[in-house]
């Protein structure tokens, strides 16, 4: 099958093998377990238990907020303890509203319904069982995944995303290797779902035995025509659009979807979750996750309940906290260095990356921009960073928009390549989160105009209204009070057709 290059991207030295060297495992059932309220993209989860609660795992313990939004589970047996704030992995060491439970060791399920054929489910009852199973992208975008499979539009093709590109990532690797069929069966359910043409497989060709293990699971299954397609090692080859560029030749628009070319894409471990919660009726309760680094004696992937304490995870593979510099969640190019290792495995966490002192060389110190060009030969979304650095340091936010910086994905690629070693992408977050920040404060603006104004309006139209009741009252004052009611009612329709909120907005 055809490949086609994408634009800029680095190779990078995977640092794969030191963590695929032996089977999954689970990882130990945790005395605790905490549950952030906000592990997707859209309204947080609201509570649906109370302290002291005893719950079952499996069990809902927060109902999702709207609709772009997702149920959390209790992924063990036990007792709610608290619901408050606790750290949860940010970049800035935040706080967020979490449940906690104290395990009780048994971890009781509750009962799963019994298997069911896909083909016997319409599409809309596959979502919702998707939807109920608070099942997100997985491969970090935590976007629900049930939303992405109503596109509203023909699916020409459906892509599952196994090309893992980021180093010392090897989760999906390992699921494709050991679940093969999981994976599979999750991407018919898809494909059943949104009704897709074709289906594709991506994988990275440094990941041969995964790409065995999916063909010899697909020869099993006999599937409907299926393409596995190994794509060439680099650097961010499993970026949306860009595994999209490589496998179909299609570029998605900028600010685009990829339904707009009539493409979806699915993580791997989001087809197996979707398999699972199809099947068997059991909700988003564990993932697999790397840890990893030069920090950790026995790098390894786990299988690990959503809601383990980091810290039991880095003691369990053996980590040397007296020479550990950081610990990144996700991988070294997009992952976010953790401020306090007590936050909770959540359910985008794919990598725990624990870095030892002295293996990240001293960072050369910042100098000015040279324009060699390096940043916009390497950019895999064809942008000029150089030009998005100068106008995010000189807060010109109109201007960066118009070089299309909501396009950029944060991959890092300019940065990496960068002589002058200036940590492009900061600027980037930083502009991304000045903008959202002044588009809120405007939009609240514009609400509370919006409103005086309303109000300015009903208090002249009552006015009128008292004068002409007041007017009638008076003998002798039967045209002026006719005037004035007809003013009044003048009024009333001038503000019905501008579309005015109720009185008592
Ligand atoms: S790579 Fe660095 S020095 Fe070169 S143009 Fe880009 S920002 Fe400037
Ligand atoms: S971080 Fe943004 S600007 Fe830099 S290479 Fe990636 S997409 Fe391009």
């Amino acid at each position: 099958m055809k490949r086609w290059p994408f634009h800029g991207g680095v190779k990078l030295p995977g640092h794969k093998e030191e963590s695929t060297t032996r089977p999954v495992e689970p990882a130990p059932l945790p005395k605790r377990l905490i549950l952030p309220l906000s592990q997707h993209i859209g309204a947080p989860a609201e509570p649906v238990v109370a302290v002291g609660d005893k719950v079952l795992k499996g069990e809902v313990i927060a109902k999702a907020g709207g609709f772009v939004s997702a149920p959390v589970h209790a992924s063990s047996s036990g007792t709610v303890t608290a619901i408050g704030e606790h750290p949860v992995p940010h970049p800035s060491g935040l706080s967020a509203p979490c449940i906690t439970i104290e395990t009780d060791g048994k971890d009781r399920c509750l009962k799963h319904k019994q298997q069911t054929d896909f083909r016997q489910l319409d599409p809309a009852t596959i979502r919702e069982q998707i939807r109920e199973a608070g099942i997100v992208g997985l491969g970090g975008a935590g976007f629900p995944a049930f939303i992405k499979l109503n596109p509203g539009k023909p699916v020409n093709t459906l892509i599952l995303n196994g090309a893992e590109c980021e180093p010392y990532i090897t989760c999906d690797d390992m699921l494709m290797r050991e679940r093969a069929g999981e994976v599979l069966r999750g991407l018919l359910i898809i494909q059943h779902a949104v009704q897709a043409q074709r289906c594709i497989i991506a994988i990275e060709d440094n990941k041969p035995q995964a790409a065995h293990a999916m063909q010899h699971a697909l020869q099993r299954l006999a599937a409907d025509p299926i393409d596995i397609v190994t794509v060439p090692a680099c650097y961010p080859a499993g970026g949306e659009k860009q595994l999209i560029k490589i496998v179909t030749g299609q570029e998605v628009p900028s600010g685009g979807l990829p339904i707009q070319i009539g493409v979806v894409c699915h993580n791997v471990a989001t087809a197996a979750a979707v398999c699972r919660a199809v099947e068997h009726g059991e909700p988003l309760l564990s993932r697999y996750v790397t840890v990893t680094g030069s920090a950790v004696a026995e790098p390894r992937n786990l299988d690990v309940l959503i809601g383990t304490p980091v810290l039991e995870l880095l003691n369990h593979c053996g980590t040397d906290f007296n020479n550990l510099e950081e610990v990144i969640m996700g991988g070294p190019m997009m992952g976010i260095a953790l401020a306090d290792h007590g936050v909770p495995l959540v359910k985008t966490g794919n990598c725990l990356l624990a870095v030892s002192r002295g293996e990240i060389e001293q960072r050369p110190s910042v100098m000015p921009c040279i324009r060699c060009g390096n940043c916009a030969d390497a950019c895999p979304v064809s942008l000029l960073p150089q030009q998005l650095y100068w106008h995010a340091r000189s807060k010109d936010f109109d201007k960066i928009q118009e070089y299309d910086l909501f396009d950029c994905i944060e991959c890092g690629c300019c940065a990496y390549v960068c002589p002058s070693n200036i940590p492009l992408v900061h600027y980037y977050r930083f502009a991304k989160s000045e903008i959202r920040s002044l588009q809120e404060q405007k939009r609240r603006a514009d609400i509370a105009r919006e409103r005086h104004e309303h109000r300015e309006r009903r208090l002249a139209r009552e006015k009128a209204e008292r004068a002409a009741r007041h007017a009638r009252k008076k003998p002798g004052t039967d045209d002026k009070a006719k005037k004035a009611a007809i003013q009044a009612a003048l009024e009333r329709a001038r503000a019905s057709k501008q579309g005015a909120p109720p009185d008592d907005v």
